[in-house]
């Protein structure tokens, strides 16, 4: 009796979900595959050999990635990204001030609906103003990571006039608002030029 004998790689789907893709430009559903190399018998798997490690497949273009291309958000997470850090930048701002100041709480809502962020009201000012700095640094250092150096400048102007509402820079607003501008990356120099700007057209 003849034996045909072969090898062939079997993949599985470990998971699923949207990523990035790199090829088509976009959101896309992925699948995450484990492959293994097998000896076949007749055509058949039937020996499981070596691991082949995880592929990521794109289901509209099928290209294969690496898993390391999950680690690229996505336009949705992104878009995401914005309204958060300067919902985040906000806080930081109204608690160097005066966060009781009905203006400035006022402002504060404007602004973040105005970066997309319909459903933000007093409410969300208030149990924003409680959250850890940290947290709110990270937020605003990632919406800083998507944005183009014009529209850093325009953020953080908007964060100083969240601290002007409520009357002239304080101390500690000045402070908060140069370490908003860190966050995105901004020079202090770059900061400076940008919160004068803004104190400037305020007047
Ligand atoms: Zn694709």
């Amino acid at each position: 009796m003849l034996l045909v004998f072969g090898f062939s790689a079997v993949f599985r789907t470990v998971s699923e979900g949207t990523f990035h893709c790199p090829r088509c430009g976009g959101d896309r559903a992925y699948r995450r595959r484990a492959g293994r190399r097998y000896a076949t018998l007749f055509f058949v798997p039937a020996v499981p050999l070596n691991r082949l490690g995880e592929a990521v497949q794109c289901r509209s273009c099928r290209t294969r990635f690496g898993p390391s291309v999950l680690r690229v958000p996505t336009a949705r997470q992104m878009a995401a990204a914005l309204p958060a850090g300067m919902r985040a930048a906000a806080g930081l701002v109204l608690r160097a001030g005066n966060p009781a100041h009905p203006g400035a709480r006022a402002r504060a809502v404007e602004i973040v609906r105005g970066y997309g962020e319909d459903g933000y009201d007093d409410d969300a000012v208030e149990a924003d103003l409680v959250l850890r700095a940290s947290f709110l640094e990270q937020e605003v250092a990632r919406a800083g990571a998507q944005l183009a150096v014009e529209a850093r400048e325009w953020f953080l102007a908007q964060a100083v006039r969240i601290g002007l509402a409520d009357g002239p820079l304080g101390e500690r607003e000045r402070r908060a608002a140069h370490r908003v501008a860190e966050l995105l990356g901004l020079s202090p120099a770059h900061a400076l030029g940008v919160i004068l700007t803004t104190e400037g057209a305020a007047r």
